[in-house]
């Protein structure tokens, strides 16, 4: 049983005098987290919200300001203000600039002798990055860090000063710091009640919940981008430590390495730095007595979307740890019988090489989590000073090899006008700055060129190529070990830009110009007249009806001699402004094209269920980047009908049919109940509405897995999902079928107004077993294939992972029906997936337009 800590007493500290300081500075007390903050840090059923977190960071950094400094990130997606303390001796902290120089150069050593190098390595400090509480539910390590920043800056003892000595923490206590205090508001609400740290009915993160840790390529959230910024631009630091939390009956804490596969791309001295560190989490755990230590588990080491892996294949060292969750701050009983494994790396709980010290159950509280928490922090940051010339050498001798062993004449081309959509390709361009990566311009201003060879080249080659995923056996006849996430993210492919891999002459590498950000097409009118067109093929046309339809202008889409589409616009004061914001250029026309259909404003409702979908926050967000004025809609107005009166667009997200029809999270078992106006799903009584909505002029759009909210009897519609068996649409076992995030080869009927401006085969993003069977229906009901799979399975992937894809074979991939007056958009593949396929973002919103036509 883990022996409950005692809370640090009250601590007067004097400051002490630092050499290189101007004068002595007053005597300042250093509250403790419990003094400053009145309670008990991390006691059972106590939490401090993330304000009070950093009010006690801005006390300790006016108390110790030699010692701490805060830095702002920036703003949250709700305003919150994001900090990051930095922590060191205040020497280090003194010449903090000259220790931000050093790692920069380290991380693009070029030009450097090998000298210089060592010379670098021996000034410099590792810099360590420790990132808290991405997801909000995982509340432990929000608590920790100010007990962990206290001590350190606290400390006398020789040890924790020479670690300081060598070393850089940069602590963020809270990476969701909205999430945080969504999460704590709930929880105290609560407190005392039957529903005492349960789940909370919505995402704890205002758009994208637990997918806050699934953008760290595409960083499309602002707080994504105000870590990247510090990381890849300002600080550069050596090692990445991001503290989670998992579940109940496993294992209490999963410490570095990695779990299997392994992605071919990221340097194995990566892998080694980080297995120094787990080497010492793991001793240093067991030192102090604790159990139920695991490595090799469940987390690979293959996929990049997260917080540190995407520093991998940028040369830098980075883990994770996962420590057994409680009931939020609220104590778990776990029976010895309730203990279990089944995640790779634990199949049965018991004793293995990578699990030597089994927790044999009991009690489950947040000082545990703080506990184990606390000793991985003190050994990341023991093993970054213990190891600091090593790390800083790594680094630099990472990015060495990237250059080294590339190709130097070889580059990723983008051509810039050449494209379906020249903005997205610019996009792309913008994204790779963003990430820190060098991007040129080509002498003839026609393409941007990237470079393989450059300190960045390997996670270049990532994201541009294709991905195969590993099929790792951990046993003769056994079957593949499956990805932690999705198995594809090849950035072109998904954000449907051609690129192509060249090789250039000497002459050309020359001319072009490398850039500091990336050049937009340029956009407005041109001509004069009483309209004006555009091809309809970018996805920010949409942005542009949208913005011209609340300025109070019209817009008309039109498909003259049933070829391209164009999207027109009456003249009006804002477009030629919005036009060139939106990068389009359109051309004056004197009349309107024959069949010109006026997209109508429309009132475009989001379903929202208890059951927080994911992909709803995504599809919010999504629609309010392109200015769709997007409502949610609840169960409750959904089984109250009469949904016609309200709105013309009614999208379901992906959810399972049992979360939307029933409110429940799961097929079978226990659930825990959620606060009574909290419970149910749309039930008979929504089903009836949605048809209703429907025969009455409705259109609804189905994303993904809520196409089978639709394809019950309650519908009876002629189709039916070839991915799910039996009456509760249960999917196929993943040894028949499994494909968990892949680029796949999809075919269109470009003459569908879903499709209108889409190329006729695409990349398609599919990670939910749902694809379509259709069947001839009467003459009340008609329907079109949009979107379909290739006739043979060889070809159907393009990059990822697919298992049993002859299922697939001559399947539809998107299908529409039209019944009484309305109309039914259902897409199986992944159209807007975590606003990443900006490639198929068109069909979506060309579905909602269809609404009006
Ligand atoms: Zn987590």
């Amino acid at each position: 049983m883990p022996r409950r800590r005692n809370m640090p007493v009250v601590v007067v500290f004097c400051a002490i005098l630092s050499l290189t300081s101007m004068a002595q500075k007053p005597a300042s007390r250093v509250l403790a987290p419990s003094e400053f903050l009145k309670f008990e840090v991390g006691a059972d059923r106590k939490l401090a919200d993330y304000r009070q977190i950093v009010s006690y960071f801005k006390a300790l950094a006016a108390a110790v300001p030699d010692r701490l400094e805060l830095e702002t990130l920036g703003k949250t997606t709700l305003g919150e203000e994001m900090i990051m303390a930095v922590i060191s001796s205040p020497e280090n902290l003194h010449k903090k600039a000259r220790y931000q120089e050093i790692a920069r150069k380290l991380a693009d050593p070029r030009g450097l002798s090998q000298e210089q190098i060592d010379a670098l390595a021996r000034e410099g400090k590792t810099i360590l990055l420790l990132t808290c509480n991405i997801h909000s539910t995982e509340i432990g390590s929000s608590q920790m860090a100010m007990e962990w920043a206290y001590k350190l800056v606290t400390a006398q003892d020789e040890e924790t000063k020479r670690r300081l000595d060598s070393s850089i923490v940069l602590l963020v206590p809270s990476l969701n710091p909205d999430g945080q205090i969504m999460v704590t508001e709930w929880y105290r609400k609560y407190l005392g009640t039957k529903y005492e740290g349960g789940p909370m009915p919505y995402l704890y993160h205002h758009y994208v919940g637990h997918d806050n840790n699934r953008d760290w390529y595409m960083l499309t959230q602002v707080e994504t981008r105000n870590v990247n910024r510090a990381v890849y631009h300002e600080w550069f630091p050596q090692f990445w430590l991001d503290e989670h939390q998992m579940g109940f009956y496993g294992p209490r804490i999963y410490i570095p390495p990695n779990a299997d596969p392994v992605a071919k791309l990221v340097n194995p001295l990566v892998h080694r730095g980080n297995n120094l560190m787990g080497a010492t989490m793991g001793w240093r755990l067991e030192e102090a007595g604790k159990s139920g230590v695991i490595y090799g588990y469940s987390f690979d080491a293959y996929w990049p979307g997260g917080t540190r892996n995407t520093g991998w294949w940028k040369n830098m060292f980075g883990v994770l740890t996962e420590v057994a969750s409680a009931r939020i701050a609220t104590p778990l009983e776990v029976s010895p019988t309730e203990l279990q494994g089944g995640a790779k790396g634990l199949i049965t709980y018991e004793q293995q090489i990578n699990f030597p010290n089994p927790w044999p159950g009991g009690t489950w509280r947040l000082r545990d989590i703080m506990d184990y928490e606390l000793l991985v922090s003190d050994a990341a940051l023991e093993t970054v000073s213990k190891y600091r010339q090593e790390m800083l050498r790594g680094v630099a001798s990472m990015a060495g090899q990237a250059v080294q062993t590339a190709d130097a004449n070889q580059f990723w081309r983008i051509p810039i006008d050449d494209q379906r959509d020249p903005i997205t390709a610019t996009r792309l361009a913008a994204l790779m700055l963003e990430h820190g990566v060098e991007v040129r311009l080509a002498g003839d201003k026609k393409s941007f060129l990237i470079a393989t060879a450059q300190p960045y080249g390997r996670f270049v080659e990532e994201m541009m190529g294709l991905q195969r995923y590993p099929e790792v056996k951990p046993a003769p006849n056994s079957g593949i070990l499956e990805p932690y996430d999705v198995a594809a993210w090849s950035l072109p492919l998904m954000m449907g830009v051609k690129a192509e891999k060249v090789m250039l002459a000497p002459g050309e590498q020359q001319s072009a110009t490398l850039l500091k950000q990336a050049p937009w097409p340029g956009g407005g009118l041109e001509g004069n007249g009483p309209y004006y067109s555009t091809p309809d093929d970018k996805n920010n046309v949409s942005a542009l009806i949208n913005a011209m339809q609340k300025a109070g202008g019209q817009a008309f889409i039109a498909r003259p001699g049933n070829q391209s589409p164009v999207a027109i616009f009456a003249a009006h004061a804002q477009l030629a402004a919005t036009a060139e914001k939106l990068h389009l250029r359109l051309q004056a026309v004197p009349a309107l094209p024959a069949g010109a259909i006026q997209v109508k404003p429309l009132r475009l409702a989001l379903y929202k269920s208890y059951i927080p979908s994911i992909d709803e926050g995504w599809t919010r967000f999504l629609l309010e980047q392109y200015g769709f004025a997007v409502k949610n809609v609840e169960n409750k107005e959904v089984r109250a009908g009469n949904l016609n009166a309200a709105w013309d667009v009614i999208i379901l997200p992906d959810s399972a049919r049992d979360a939307v029809v029933e409110g429940k999270p799961g097929r079978e078992g226990y659930f825990e109940e959620l606060p009574p106006e909290y419970t149910g799903g749309i039930g008979k009584e929504g089903l009836r509405a949605l048809r209703d909505f429907v025969e009455k002029g409705g259109t609804i759009i189905t994303l993904a897995r809520a196409a089978d909210v639709l394809t019950g009897e309650e519908f009876n519609l002629p189709v039916r999902n070839v991915l799910v068996t039996g009456a509760d649409k249960r999917p196929l076992p993943t040894s028949e079928f499994n494909i968990p995030g892949s680029l796949l080869r999809i075919d269109l009927d470009t003459k569908h107004p879903v499709a209108w401006g889409m190329p006729a085969e695409i990349a398609g993003f599919f990670d939910s077993p749902v694809a379509f069977q259709t069947s001839a229906p009467a003459p009340d009901i008609q329907r079109s294939i949009i979107a379909w799979y290739p006739e043979d399975a060889r070809d159907i992937l393009i990059s990822g992972y697919v298992h049993g894809a002859e299922r697939l074979e001559r399947k539809a991939a998107a299908v529409s029906f039209t019944r009484g007056k309305g109309k039914i958009v259902m897409f199986g593949f992944r159209v807007q997936h975590r606003a990443q396929t900006e490639g198929t973002f068109q069909m979506l919103f060309n579905a909602i337009y269809w609404a009006t036509m």
